[in-house]
């Protein structure tokens, strides 16, 4: 086949791993995701620029599963990644001031991934009330923050941690942001041991500032990222020993679709049931208003939008379709369509037995005309 640029390649891994949980997922909605229509045809779309097009596939079930599902997290995180960006520049071009702080928890391999998610998410809520916290906004200027939670495993078992931008009204001094950390540490320790926890003091919380362009929008998000670092670990030949011993989920995922060890098995089913539910991101109240963005849509609402970019270019019968996933030839009929335009796609479908419907003049469709996508 043709070149593949490394977002293609990425989505080829997402849809290859989805389709090893579409057998193995103990999630029921995941078990369907993007692989049944919603009626009788589903779509295949072409959407972004001439430059850049971007297919995709609309008229199928899918489970918005942000932690889980590889092809609907994606999608996820890239629309808040897009809102974070735009938050980021609006309060930039006021004159404000963005702080990144992480803040982990020690752990051992003990320690169950519910228990460590619920003492972290606790800890933080302990952090961000009362007046303690009150005179902290008051004295450094803090008028909001946007928070991520970040999971990884490794030797010391399940590592969770959360990741959140500060936004500040002004700029701190160096001395001001040293004292910003050790009172937020303070706060951060007392509501880690309410639970049993606690943190290091050298890494418990570290704050760093931010710069324009410092991709604090990307980094927030960069579950999303994690099949694109996929693609490029495989690319530079990381050895294996290396990637095993932090691993992200989605590693996990990538190591249990080539290799199913028990251990892996245990890991992905704990990791699938406990992850279900959670938020990935928090906003403060107000914070969304400050950069002129609409309501907060949920996880489901964003992976439905995502069906409505660009042009319908065919559709093809829902089992038909079903068939096309199992045997793995989805993606590469996405990218067929991103490479070579409708005529191809169609030669492709067919020459795989497809049943085509064609939606558009596929001599003369151009997305120069087609710009629609938002993607
Ligand atoms: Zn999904």
């Amino acid at each position: 086949m043709t070149t593949m640029t490394r977002s293609q390649d990425a989505r080829a891994l997402r849809y290859k791993h989805r389709n090893h949980l579409h057998g193995h997922s103990t999630l029921p909605r995941l078990r369907r995701c993007g692989l049944f229509g919603v009626g009788s045809h589903v779509g295949l779309r072409l959407g972004g620029t001439a430059a850049r097009p971007i297919a995709g596939v609309s008229g199928v079930e899918t489970c918005g599963s942000v932690w889980s599902c590889p092809v609907c997290s994606s999608r996820i995180s890239a629309h808040r990644n897009t809102e974070l960006n735009k938050v980021n520049t609006a309060w930039r071009e006021r004159g404000g001031n963005i702080l990144f702080a992480t803040f982990t928890m020690r752990h051992t391999s003990g320690d169950s991934l519910a228990e460590l998610w619920d003492g972290l998410s606790a800890a933080w809520r302990r952090l961000v009330s009362g007046k303690g916290y009150q005179n902290l906004k008051e004295q450094y200027g803090i008028e909001g923050y946007v928070r991520v939670v970040e999971v990884t495993h490794g030797d010391n078992g399940w590592h969770v941690h959360t990741h959140v931008a500060l936004y500040l009204a002004a700029n701190v001094s160096d001395f001001d942001l040293g004292q910003l950390q050790q009172r937020l540490y303070a706060r951060w320790v007392s509501g880690l041991e309410k639970d049993g926890f606690t943190a290091s003091q050298a890494h418990g919380v570290d704050v760093i500032r931010t710069y324009e362009g410092s991709g604090l929008g990307a980094y927030m998000t960069k579950f999303a990222l994690t099949h694109e670092s996929l693609i490029h670990e495989m690319t530079n030949g990381q050895n294996k020993s290396a990637r095993k011993t932090n691993r992200a989920p989605f590693r996990i995922l990538a190591d249990l679709t080539e290799n199913s060890t028990p251990t892996d098995i245990a890991l992905w089913e704990t990791w699938e049931t406990t992850s279900r539910g959670r938020r990935m991101m928090t906003w403060s109240v107000g914070m969304r208003e400050l950069a002129n963005l609409s309501r907060e849509l949920t996880d489901e609402e964003i992976v439905a939008l995502d069906q409505l970019n660009g042009t319908t270019i065919v559709s093809v019968p829902s089992k038909q379709w079903a068939s096309l996933m199992r045997r793995g030839l989805a993606a590469d009929a996405l990218t067929v369509l991103e490479n070579f335009g409708p005529c191809s796609t169609i030669d492709y479908l067919t020459h795989h037995g497809v049943d085509v419907t064609i939606h558009v003049n596929p001599l003369t469709f151009s997305l120069v005309d087609n710009e629609r996508a938002t993607a």
